[in-house]
Formats: structure tokens, C-alpha cells, sequence
């Protein structure tokens, strides 16, 4: 031991972790085992305990990777509990890896509260990226990459998942134009197509099945074609389903901000009817200038 271990053991303040002691994130393959990267096997060779969602299947991928390290449970139901104790381990000096069983750790996966609070106790934290599904899926639909929104899982009961996706809506109509990712289970992939296609109508969209595996498949098209041909083909394995963004709508031309300009300017000029109208809604003044404008020449659609 260095006169510095010495130091070290009798005078680190019980805030500072000790050296080595820390959280790395490790991403693991989303069905292929050859995407397990050099670095993610090296972290996990590191590591003095893996913290897994299920030890049924981390402890195969270890193994065929000869890593020894202790397999600890970190799910659902016992990220809460089991966090303070994990954080513990870590102030005392131990390396933990967190995997999930496919992908990115925490991406509708757990993780995060265990993040926060290694963050929370200023523990060293690092990741080793890898595979991910809603990625992968992304960068082979033909759907415009940038921006994307990933939302994961929908509800699985239908008046939940619909006022999701009324919500989504709603965001569209403020402004989001992105790409939606959805994570899905086969058995429910039609039903929330039909969801999907009822909130969104006749966008372009892929449902990517099987990534990385033997049976890879992205099938692309509108999404109320896509709903017809899953209401009669089960689809198997694991889902990501992607719907194009929204196309560019006119600014809010909400029936009540109309309302509003009309009746602004029949009594005054139309820039002080657009300056009064969007003080009163809180709107942006060029937005309710540009809705005027299109009102007085008369190009309002319907
Ligand atoms: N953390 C993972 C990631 O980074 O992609 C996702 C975990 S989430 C619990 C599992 C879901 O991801 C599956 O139900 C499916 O929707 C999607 N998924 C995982 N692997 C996939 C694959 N090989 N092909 C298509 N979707 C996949």
C-alpha cells in the first residue's frame, strides 16, 4: 500500500467516493451478440457486480463472454428500494455496470433513478453506447431523421393510449414536426396502428420488426396501409413503429383566434386588430399579423 492509500483510507471525507468507485452504463445487443462491443466487455470485466433487469438473461451473455462478475437484480419493482444501497456500494469503492436485457440501459428500461441519484451523490458515472432499437429502426425507415421524438411504449388500454396521442396531436398543432418512434409488443401492433392511423391519418410510416436478427424487416408505407395489412398478418418479435412528421401546418388558425380577428378588425386597421388580438391571446404578434392578413385576402382554406 502507497503512503497515498494510506492517506486515502484514513483521510477521504465520507462526501468524496473512493477512487474506482463509480457507475458505467453498458449497452448490450438488441439481438445479435456480435454488436456486444470490446468496450461493453471490458467495462463488464471491470466491474466488481453487473446490475441487470433479469439475471435469466445477462447471465448467458457473461458467460459467453467470461465474465465473472456478481449479478445483481435492478428492475421495476426494485429500482426505489434498492438504489440507496447500490449508491452505498459505490461511495465504498465498487465498480457496478448497469445492462438491461437488450440495448440502451433506462431507454424504456430502468436505470434512471438510479442515475439521478449516483449523479445526486456526485459518483463518477460513464457510458459505454451501444445498440439501441428506436435508432436503428429510425435510420432505416426512409423517414426524415432530424428532429425525432422517442416516446417508447404507448398505454396499452385504448382511451389511454388515444389521449396519449391526443396530446402528441396537440403538440403538432403547437409546432412539433418530428419523426415519432413507438415502441410496441407484436400482439398489440394492429390495434395500435389503427390508434396511430386515427390520430395521424395518411402519414408516411415503417413498422421495423426483428432488428439485427435473422428475420429483419422494415415495412414502409402509409400508416392506415400499414394498420390494413397488420389487421390481418400476426406480426412476431420485437417492434419499433415510426410515424413521419406532421406536415407543415398554417400557424394556429384555431376557429376562436378567427373569431377574434374578425371581429378586431371590423372596427380598427388590421395591424392594430393583429397587435390587439395577440395581447389578448398571448399569441405571437408576426403569427396573428400573418393570420390577419391571410383572413383580409380572403385565402382562408375551408
Ligand atoms: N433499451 C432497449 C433499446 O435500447 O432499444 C429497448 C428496451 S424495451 C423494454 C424493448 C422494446 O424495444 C421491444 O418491445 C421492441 O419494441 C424494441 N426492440 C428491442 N429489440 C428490438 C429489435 N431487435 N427489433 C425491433 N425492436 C426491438
Amino acid at each position: 500500500m502507497t503512503h497515498q492509500d494510506d492517506q486515502h483510507d484514513v483521510t477521504e471525507p465520507a462526501s468524496e467516493p473512493p477512487s474506482g468507485g463509480g457507475l458505467t452504463l453498458v449497452a448490450t445487443p438488441i439481438g445479435n451478440l456480435g454488436d456486444l462491443s470490446p468496450r461493453a466487455v471490458a467495462a463488464l470485466k471491470a466491474a466488481d457486480a453487473v446490475l441487470c433487469e433479469d439475471t435469466r438473461v445477462t447471465a448467458p451473455l457473461l458467460a459467453r463472454e467470461g465474465v465473472g462478475a456478481t449479478l445483481l437484480a435492478l428492475h421495476d419493482h426494485n429500482e426505489i428500494g434498492t438504489t440507496p444501497r447500490l449508491v452505498e456500494r459505490m461511495r465504498q469503492g465498487q465498480k457496478l455496470a448497469l445492462v438491461s436485457d437488450a440495448g440502451m440501459p433506462l431507454l424504456s428500461d430502468p436505470g434512471f433513478r438510479l442515475v439521478g441519484a449516483a449523479i445526486a451523490a456526485g459518483l463518477p458515472i460513464t457510458a459505454i453506447p451501444g445498440p439501441n432499437a428506436a435508432l436503428t429502426a429510425l435510420i432505416l425507415s426512409g423517414l426524415p431523421p432530424n428532429p425525432h421524438y422517442f416516446h417508447g411504449f404507448l398505454p396499452t388500454r385504448d382511451g389511454q393510449r388515444a389521449s396519449e396521442l391526443a396530446r402528441l396531436r396537440a403538440a403538432e398543432r403547437a409546432g412539433l414536426t418530428a419523426t415519432l418512434i413507438f415502441y410496441e409488443a407484436p400482439h398489440r401492433l394492429g390495434e395500435c396502428l389503427a390508434a396511430l392511423a386515427e390520430a395521424f391519418g395518411d402519414r408516411p410510416a415503417a413498422v421495423a420488426r426483428e432488428l439485427t436478427k435473422r428475420f429483419e424487416e422494415v415495412r414502409r408505407g402509409p400508416l392506415p396501409a400499414l394498420a390494413a395489412h397488420y389487421a390481418t398478418h400476426a406480426a412476431r418479435g420485437e417492434i419499433v413503429v415510426l410515424v413521419g412528421p406532421a406536415p407543415e401546418e398554417a400557424p394556429d388558425t384555431g376557429a376562436a383566434l378567427d373569431a377574434a380577428l374578425r371581429t378586431a378588425m371590423a372596427g380598427m386597421s388590421l395591424r392594430d386588430a393583429a397587435a390587439s388580438v395577440a395581447e389578448a391571446t398571448g399569441l405571437p404578434r408576426k403569427q396573428v399579423y400573418a393570420r390577419a392578413l391571410a383572413l383580409s385576402a380572403g385565402t382562408r382554406d375551408g
